[in-house]
């Protein structure tokens, strides 16, 4: 079955949300997406692209100076393991999952499903048990077709095949996860990169735990993470943060620094609505994440429907970077980057109370002063010194 039949287009809340859908607007389609068409775009294959999917084995991991070292990969590519046995299990038959394809749930639904009397307790459970099994934070919206992707990715030959989705989906559970604070400091390094690889793993062992309770429930839980669609708006619409210049959510408990995934499902819950707090407002007056860009991907002014290249979603009025461009940096690297999480003024540890007087003064008409306080907040700290470091940093 290729589309979820009962789920129109929902609206509401756009407004909020600050998503600005145009006439021109078309949805996504997963080979497009920068890291798909490494493998079969000439306009992205390189020597460079090659070299960053294989530096994910330690026998293909480059070495070159500081955050770049034996130890720097090692720690990064153990890091991803999980994510990498879940992602790899399937690969015979062209399935990704996590990535390219929607994670294959491992429990059936049970035949009798529980009675749901009241959805906002249901919620509230929900929240509950994302925590329990290591979410940091937890929204619920609707399942607004337009984030969803036209099709998934055969991995065997890059081509579109279609998502295999049940019938009947009605919402979609978002769940985030905290980056480790210290790592962050020293992007850009494979060092970082276990930031990000430390995520993706506990993100695929809590969606496939949390799908498996729904499902022991009698509901429908398809886990997914970078897959089937664009887990940004489904974010936003949950009211778990607000969409930002570099491309990220800031959430107010840990500002850009988490990685975002996602549970669709059929159980009856009530639908969270998104929060504006004034984050807008806030890039509108910043460029820090712009400035800090080696490879200037992310975009100056005012929110706008310009893309750069098919890597875009169309008619949408937002920030877009150019992800030829960001990407062109990672593949040299052979490790993600996220200086523009790094340097945004809004990555703070929010456990500090001047930290959360600061965050006050962003968000309202103060916001001016707050961005000169944040000076030359976000500098980087030698991998090195990480390593060396017997005590957590100070910010
Ligand atoms: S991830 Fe790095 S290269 Fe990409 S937009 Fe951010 S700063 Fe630029
Ligand atoms: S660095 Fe500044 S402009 Fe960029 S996302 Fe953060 S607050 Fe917004």
């Amino acid at each position: 079955m290729p589309w979820p039949q009962n789920t129109p287009p929902q609206r509401d809340g756009d407004a909020a949300a600050g998503i600005e859908v145009t006439d021109d607007f078309e949805r996504f389609t997963q080979r497009n997406d920068i890291f798909t068409r490494a493998f079969w775009d000439d306009r992205i294959k390189s020597k460079h692209t090659a070299k960053f999917f294989s530096s994910y084995r330690m026998e293909a991991a480059p070495r070159r100076g500081d955050g770049f070292t034996q130890r720097d990969f090692a720690l990064r590519n153990a890091a991803w393991l999980i994510s990498d046995v879940v992602s790899s299990r399937r690969a015979q038959e062209g399935i990704r999952e996590g990535f390219q394809a929607a994670i294959r749930p491992d429990t059936p639904v049970a035949k009798d499903a529980l009675e749901i009397g009241d959805p906002a307790k249901m919620s509230a459970e929900i929240k509950r048990i994302a925590k329990f099994f290591g979410a940091n934070l937890c929204g619920i919206t609707d399942m607004d077709d337009r984030w969803i992707y036209t099709s998934r990715v055969d991995a065997r030959d890059m081509s579109e095949a279609p998502h295999d989705l049940p019938e009947g989906l009605t919402g979609v559970i978002v769940l985030g996860h905290e980056m480790d604070k210290e790592l962050v400091t020293t992007y850009p390094s494979a060092l970082a990169g276990a930031a990000t690889g430390r995520e993706y793993s506990h993100e695929a062992s809590i969606v496939m735990q949390l799908a498996a309770y729904i499902r022991n429930l009698g509901y429908e839980a398809v886990p997914s993470m970078n897959d089937t669609g664009l887990v940004i708006p489904y974010a936003v619409k949950a009211g778990l943060g607000e969409y930002a210049r570099n491309q990220m959510v800031i959430t107010p408990e840990f500002g850009p620094r988490l990685r975002f995934s996602k549970i669709f499902t059929n159980l009856p819950l009530v639908h969270d609505v998104p929060k504006p707090r004034g984050v807008k407002a806030f890039c509108d007056i910043c460029t820090k994440c712009a400035d800090a860009c080696p490879v200037k991907a992310l975009p100056y002014g005012p929110p706008s429907t310009q893309t750069s290249n098919v890597s875009a979603i169309k008619g949408v009025k937002k920030w877009t970077s150019d992800a030829e461009k960001c990407f062109s940096f990672w593949a040299k690297m052979a490790s993600d980057c996220a200086i523009c999480m790094r340097v945004c003024p809004f990555n703070r540890d929010y456990s500090r109370h001047r930290n959360r007087l600061w965050l006050k003064l962003a968000l309202g008409p103060f916001r001016k002063l707050a961005l000169r306080l944040a000076g030359k907040h976000g500098g980087r700290r030698k991998p090195a010194d990480w390593w060396a470091a017997s005590s957590p940093g100070q910010d």
